[in-house]
């Protein structure tokens, strides 16, 4: 139901050049700029429209159909302005939002795409989050978590800048950014840790995956173990070795 002076005004100028002649006269812009105004008016109306379409589905499918049938688009091309405009929810809540700090703050159809991107599993060792079995995990070490690749302080909220990771590497990260060769963890100060997760976690970072042969199977297609180098030392950063499932032997940190 319109609000009764529109409906007043529509009973006096009943066509579109009526209208936008109004428009014209009220707003003291040329016909073309009063066109043009309207034109993206309604443009931005439609775009604000379809994003609350996405950011309502239950799913990322479920968003592509509405689009789909909303504007008659072929499935292909749907799919492609369903991911366009659930970046573009995401950029406009981290806008409002002051920042992502957990994947509850994401819009679900952005959640599902960087879990899809990454296979269900945690992008650093690769645990598999539809896994039931919990091995020696603590449950809240099992479960997905949002990490900023470098420090949310220093590269913001952007999707570029956000990944999925499992709750273990999440608690074993934290704020640090990077490791030097000794097993110095960087961050705003120099900081030595030593503990074995510690370094099993920047020994996956530093090679991303399996370094045995020419295997080089990724967090997105197993687990990943780190072991000794030779076999034999203490477990530091230079002397350890990323392996896939496959090729762990014995001697592995059981990240
Ligand atoms: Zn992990
Ligand atoms: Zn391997």
């Amino acid at each position: 139901m319109l609000p009764a002076p529109i409906v007043t005004l529509l009973q006096l100028y009943p066509s579109i050049p009526d209208l936008l002649s109004i428009l014209q006269r009220w707003s003291d812009r040329s016909a073309d700029d009063a066109e043009q105004e309207l034109k993206e008016h309604l443009a931005s109306r439609i775009f604000f429209l379809l994003l609350s379409d996405i950011e309502t589905a239950p799913n990322f499918t479920a968003a592509c159909r509405r689009i789909e049938s909303r504007l008659g688009l072929s499935a292909n091309t749907a799919e492609q302005l369903t991911e366009e405009l659930s970046i573009i929810a995401s950029r406009l809540r981290t806008l409002s939002s002051v920042r992502a700090s957990g994947l509850s703050d994401l819009p679900y159809t952005v959640r599902r795409k960087l879990l899809d991107r990454q296979a269900h599993r945690c992008v650093v060792c690769g645990w598999h989050f539809r896994n039931q079995a919990l091995h020696n995990r603590q449950p809240q070490h099992a479960s997905p978590t949002l990490d900023h690749i470098v420090p949310y302080r220093i590269g913001g909220d952007g999707l570029s800048n956000l990944r999925i990771i499992c709750g273990l590497c999440n608690a074993v990260k934290g704020d640090r950014m990077h490791i030097g060769e000794r097993g110095r963890v960087w961050s705003d100060n120099f900081i030595f840790l030593h503990n074995l997760k510690v370094v099993a976690f920047w020994a996956m970072v530093r090679d991303g995956r399996c370094e045995v042969g020419g295997c080089a199977a990724t967090p997105e297609q197993t687990r990943l173990f780190v072991s000794r180098r030779l076999g034999k030392g203490q477990f530091v950063i230079d002397n350890c070795i990323t392996r896939c499932e496959l090729h762990a032997s014995a001697d592995v940190i059981d990240y």
